[in-house]
């Protein structure tokens, strides 16, 4: 199990349980629906990482629901398509989703994309949600506003302070070393000495943790270097 759920809106139940079947033998975690309304419902009713949509569909065609979708979450969305409707493709990538597939297509392929599409959203560290909360519900992120609330409070953080605990909140269960979140943070160019790092952290938690001495939401994790405390996962706004 990899914690990974992909939903499924596709209306032809012969191909969307294909689809399931080689998700699950990856061990990815499937949902299906099969019109574009139920689609919308189960995306609003669970945590959803990633979607895979037709785009001819019953109740609400797929266009509609990537606006629908696109309102809210920046999740990916690979569509799949029949060749005769590319312009429907055509506008489905101007609305957002991330990729395509065109029908017939082979499971495998599928996947393969679904693959390539998670691995660059770990590669570039993209938040999935615009905010992340901490899970005793006092930190709060706003990564669209660039802002920080701990019980409510704004938090006033430097720009680098705040891409720094970005970096970190955004991977709750990785250990970052300190070369790590220079380079996912300020990029690998950037002329920043190690304890640098340190230094924003020392500073990052004098302003967020209770008692800097004993950080709950920072880690120090010896030798090797920092970890989030606290976040489960991203929560949906
Ligand atoms: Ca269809």
């Amino acid at each position: 199990m990899n914690n990974i759920n992909i939903l499924i809106i596709e209306d032809e139940k012969k191909i969307s349980t294909i689809m399931k079947s080689y998700f699950e033998k990856e061990g990815y975690n499937v949902l299906q629906a099969f019109d574009g309304k139920e689609g919308l419902e189960l995306f609003n009713n669970n945590e959803v990482d990633l979607i895979i949509l037709d785009l001819m569909l019953p109740k609400l065609p797929g266009e509609e629901v990537i606006k629908e979708i696109r309102n809210k979450s920046d999740l990916p969305i690979i569509m799949v398509s029949a060749k005769v409707e590319e312009d429907n493709r055509v506008e489905g990538l101007r609305l957002g989703a991330d990729d395509y597939v065109t029908k017939p297509f082979s499971p495998k392929e599928l996947v393969e994309r679904v693959k390539a599409v998670l691995r660059r959203i770990e590669k570039y560290n993209i938040p999935r949600a615009d905010i992340i909360k901490t899970s005793d519900g006092r930190l709060e992120m706003d990564l669209q506003y660039n802002r920080i609330f701990k019980d409510g409070k704004e938090v006033l953080l430097t720009k680098n302070e705040f891409q720094i605990l970005k970096t970190i909140f955004s991977s709750p269960n990785k250990i970052f070393s300190r070369d790590e979140i220079i380079a996912l943070t300020f990029g690998y160019d950037y002329d920043a000495y190690d304890r640098a790092i340190d230094t924003h952290i020392k500073n990052i938690r004098s302003k967020i943790e209770d008692n800097p001495k004993r950080p709950a939401y920072i880690k120090t994790i010896y030798g090797m270097g920092y970890k989030s405390g606290g976040v489960d996962d991203y929560i949906k706004e």
